[in-house]
């Protein structure tokens, strides 16, 4: 069903667009010095020697949209019905680069987003970038998203040089979280080196299976070692449907506790709760690039309403006729406020 997609409202709602990138040019040169100086890991190199230099008019698209944090975005938010984006630097943010470098570039970018939100303050939110190559410097720049900058969530891309946030070395990045009572928001990055194994090759390192399977992957060793027993008010969000966890999510928590009970792994130690718990009350989705009523409806069902939220993705993905797939989605009213709006305002405090 087409239908003229407007800002304000009129289908009962606001749109509130979680899971939004945008790049500081910056950034976008020093991915591309990565790629050409040979330092970067193998997906870097693929997923930027691509974006950063070829010419074709789609990657164009992408470059020029990521680096605009106003006239073409505010064009495409009013052309596609979006009230509010919730904004973040796009990945793998800072966590490709050595530490000094990550450092400049992202407290830069927090900088330049901060400003956009000052100049479009009813239709930009901000999520604070951080460096966890750096422990300590992220739980400051965490404070000074919240404090000085006004962010209301945190953005981490998922692994740092093949390193996971359970890891004890990042405890204080999720303690600042759930101090600050930001939500950390966890986007994708291709495979670290040491998983990637044959993806490249095959064509399947990016968004078509490397992000998910590996975010997924790292969503999972949250939940499994423990982190919500720890930090019982964090939340975490994740994209692009919950990284399929949501769909397996059954087998993965009978397989859990049947590993607790065999007592073969060490790291596997009972928790509090069982998987659907924290699924249920520490975790939220969001929709990014995965405008599929079907793949909605199943985490809805299995998380609850109050735990799915709308992102488009853009500018990596920019289809009107993917809101309106929201829009016409088969659930109650109320439920599709919570998805477009409500539950975006409750996580990230708006
Ligand atoms: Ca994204």
């Amino acid at each position: 069903m087409t239908h003229a997609l407007n800002t304000g409202g009129d289908r009962g709602y606001l749109r509130i667009a979680t899971e939004e990138a945008f790049a500081t040019a910056e950034q976008l040169d020093a991915f591309l010095k990565l790629v050409k100086e040979g330092r970067a890991d193998k997906a870097t190199t693929s997923l930027w020697g691509f974006y950063g230099t070829s010419p074709s008019e789609r990657t164009q698209f992408i470059r020029d949209r990521l680096l605009d944090l106003d006239d073409l975005r505010i064009q495409a938010m009013d052309d596609t019905g979006i009230d509010v984006a919730i904004l973040s630097l796009t990945s793998p943010g800072g966590q490709a680069f050595e530490t000094d470098e990550a450092k400049t570039l992202v407290r830069n970018a927090n900088d330049v987003l901060k400003a956009a939100c000052e100049r479009h303050p009813s239709r930009y939110v901000g999520m604070v970038s951080i460096v966890p190559q750096d422990v300590q410097w992220s739980v400051e720049e965490i404070a000074r998203g919240k404090n000085e900058l006004g962010f209301k969530g945190v953005m981490v891309n998922s692994h740092t040089k093949g390193h996971y946030l359970d890891e004890e070395q990042f405890d204080p990045i999720l303690k600042a979280c759930a101090d600050n009572n930001l939500p950390l928001y966890i986007h994708p990055q291709s495979p670290p080196d040491a998983m990637i194994a044959g993806m490249v090759e095959a064509g399947l390192d990016g968004a078509i299976f490397g992000f998910g399977v590996e975010t997924g992957y790292h969503l999972l060793r949250i939940l499994t070692t423990g982190v919500f027993d720890r930090y019982p008010n964090l939340t975490v969000c994740v994209g692009h449907g919950g990284e399929a966890i949501p769909y397996w999510l059954f087998r993965m928590n009978y397989m859990h506790q049947a590993g607790v009970r065999s007592k073969r792994y060490e790291r596997l130690k009972p928790l509090n709760h069982d998987l659907f718990h924290y699924m249920r009350n520490n975790v939220c989705v969001t929709t990014s690039g995965m405008a599929c009523p079907l793949a909605i409806k199943l985490c809805i069902d299995q998380l609850g309403e109050d735990r799915v939220m709308y992102a488009m993705d853009y500018p990596y993905e920019y289809v009107a006729d993917e809101v309106r797939t929201h829009d016409n989605l088969d659930i109650s009213a109320e439920a599709k406020k919570k998805l477009m709006q409500t539950n975006a305002e409750r996580v990230f405090n708006l």
